[in-house]
This record gives structure tokens, sequence and C-alpha cells, in this order.
């Protein structure tokens, strides 16, 4: 359900400690004028609200953009840079600016803080994944707020994160955080566009995320950052399906987040799905890259995820892309809804010559023994319904 009528909107119960939050802000909260210089007076005030956090007990992890746009105003550029050099140039500039700024500032409050960079194939391998987990997990025993932002200046792009928004969903996935705030330039979703509709209502909750597919938002980020509505709604996606309650509230106030924590109907709440089991079963969801897709029948969807079975061959319908085994391929019902993702036991040839057959058939059919399953329900994550 979304909830658009304040009346109805329960106080959030702040959650037992310490809760870990992870706090995304965007280029356009952290730069001011057409020339990104940087809003000091907002960043100081995100400063004071994670120190204060940090030292009530949370455990805060800050992503911050702003190398790119930071990078330009260094170098007095007029517009966003658009070749990959040149971008990743300008993010070399501009992300020593910014951590010189974060560290200045956290250190005048006592507050240590760390640069961590990461890039897309950091999450995709098991014992890369496992070791940014560590690496996070220590920086928050020590009491040291880690400041993420992409790899821009290393990254490739077909490897990205491409913006973090996505970013931060998978590191609050990863660390298995309690909150995930995306602060942006709005106080809120509306159910349409306040500027040009006068019914545009605001949204102050949102169960599921599905519920918001025939919203019409604007894709355009600002003229500095990448983002804009489509990649907050979709790190909302992650992030909720990862057990991460999520907050879209504005950046320039990020004192509401007090407000928030404390149970205050600020911004549009998104409701936390149930968290998968284990941290495996959330890099299984997240961290891998799909490499293609494997349509099911109604039957085989119901196995999977009410009855908590492997996915055999016989469910299949269609297949799409060209996997290996054990790639990560995105499993769809009937109704083209995703329902699961999962590790497959055959590449895609083998599948093409298997799918809807029974499982005593595929040796005779392949020539050679194979799993018994194309999916074990071991490396198997269902979407909750
Ligand atoms: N990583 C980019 C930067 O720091 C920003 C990506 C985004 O705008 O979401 O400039």
């Amino acid at each position: 359900m979304i909830t658009t009528d304040l009346a109805n909107v329960q106080a959030a119960t702040p959650v037992s400690e310490p809760s870990t939050i992870v706090v995304k802000i965007g280029t356009s909260s952290l730069t001011q004028g057409a020339l990104g210089k940087l809003a000091l007076a907002t960043i100081a005030s995100l400063v004071e609200t994670l120190s204060h956090l940090q030292q009530s007990g949370y455990r805060v992890i800050l992503v911050s953009s702003g190398a790119v746009g930071v990078g330009c105003a260094r170098l007095g550029l007029k517009e966003r840079p658009r070749t990959m050099a040149m971008k990743q140039a300008v993010a070399a500039v501009g992300q020593g600016r910014l951590m010189r700024v974060y560290d200045d500032m956290f250190t005048t409050l006592g507050q240590p803080m760390a640069q961590v960079l990461l890039t897309r194939t950091d999450l995709v391998q098991r014992s890369r994944y496992v070791n940014s987990y560590r690496t996070f997990r220590q920086l928050l025993q020590l009491g040291v707020i880690p400041v993420v932002n992409e790899n821009d200046t290393v990254a490739v792009e077909e490897l990205k994160f491409g913006d973090n928004d996505t970013l931060s969903a998978q590191v609050a996935s990863l660390v298995g955080a309690d909150w995930l705030f995306l602060l942006t330039d709005v106080q809120q979703l509306y159910s349409a566009d306040p500027r040009y509709n006068d019914d545009a209502e605001p949204i102050y909750i949102v169960d599921k995320v599905e519920q918001l597919a025939d919203l019409q938002v604007g894709d355009r980020g600002s003229q500095w950052g990448t983002g804009g509505m489509v990649t907050k709604i979709e790190a909302a996606r992650i992030a909720t399906t990862a057990g991460v309650r999520t907050v879209i509230t504005e950046g320039k106030h990020p004192e509401n987040l007090l407000k928030i924590l404390s149970g205050e109907a600020l911004g549009t709440q998104f409701s936390a799905q149930p968290r998968p089991a284990n941290a495996r079963k959330r890099w299984i969801a997240h961290g891998l890259m799909p490499a293609g897709k494997l349509y099911l029948d109604s039957g085989a969807v119901r196995a999977i995820s009410q009855g908590g079975k492997s996915l055999l061959a016989a469910g299949i319908t269609e297949i799409e892309g060209e996997f290996e085994r054990q790639d990560a391929v995105q499993l769809y019902g009937p109704n083209g809804q995703e329902v699961a993702r999962g590790i497959v036991n055959y590449d895609h040839t083998e599948l093409q010559k298997i799918q809807g057959h029974r499982s005593e058939e595929i040796a005779h059919i392949l020539g050679y023994d194979g799993a018994e399953t194309v999916i074990h329900r071991d490396n198997l994550v269902v979407h909750m319904a």
C-alpha cells in the first residue's frame, strides 16, 4: 500500500541498537550554483548530524558523490565531462578535495573517518565481497565513519555501479544495514510531478516498491550528478529486498535524519522486506551481476517460492542470455515479474536442450551426467511475494 494521508502514518519504532545506517548524499545537495562550488553549510550540517549519530551509538556509513562535480569546479570546467578518460581524470582531482573537506570537518568534531572507494567488480567476486564486508565491519567497530564513493578513476563503463544511489543500496545490503537514507533535492516523492500537477500528493509510506510502477517520476539527474528519482526508486528496491528500511528525504536538512530516526514521518519511507536468511544469499541477490534470464511456469514458481524447493529443468519455459555454469541468472514468472535470482548449474546451451525435461532425462539428452537441479535451493534467493 502507498500512504499519502499523513494522519495514517504511524511513527517508526526506532530499531534496537547498535543499528547501522547508510546515508547517501548527491552532488546536487553538496554543491551550489552553476559552477559547482561546495555547499559548505549543508556539508557541515551533515557532518554534525552523522558525528552525533555515531557518538550516540549508531554505526554510520556515508556514501558521498561529488568527485566529478568538485573536480570540475577545481579545474574551472563549465560542464560535466563527456569522455570516460576526462571523467576519470576529473574525478581523481575532485575526490581528494572532497575527502580533505570531510576530514577537516569530521576531525573538528573529534570523529575519525575513512575513505572507501569501491568498484562494481569488488562485489561480484565472493572473496572480494567478503573482504569488503570485513573491512566495513572493522571500521565500524573502530568507531570510524567510512565515506564511500565509486572508484571512478579506474572503473570501466560496463562494470560500473553508474550512480551512487545504486552503490549506496549495495553497500547497505553488503553490511546488512537497518536504514538507508537517500538525500536529495526534494522533500519526498509525489504521486505526480508537483511542478506541473496541482493534484500531486506527497507519498509518505511505500510498503512495496512495485506499487510505484505507475508513478511518473522524472528520470533526469542534476547537471553534475548522474541519478534522478528512477535510480532512487531502484535503490529502494535493492535495499528493501535486502531487509533495509529506506527513506528518500531532503539533502538540505541532514538534521532531519535525527527526527526520522526518532519516529517523525518526514520524507518517503519504504518498508523493509524480510531480510534474506544469510549474507551469502544477499551476495547472490545483489552482489552478483545476472548474466541471463530464465522464464518459469507457474508450477516452478510455486515450488521455489512456497515449497522452498530447488529449480528443476522441467519448469523452465524460455531462456535468454549467454551465461556459463555458476553464473547468476534472474528468474521470471509467467506474468513477467522477477521472482528470484540464483546461480545456475548449467550453461545456456545445455539449458536450451534440457528445458522442459524431467531430471531423469538429462543424462540421456546431454550424453553425460549433470546436476539434478538447475539451481540448488542453497543458491536461490526468492523475492518475497
Ligand atoms: N561517483 C560520482 C562522483 O562522485 C557520482 C555518481 C552519482 O552522481 O551518482 O562524482
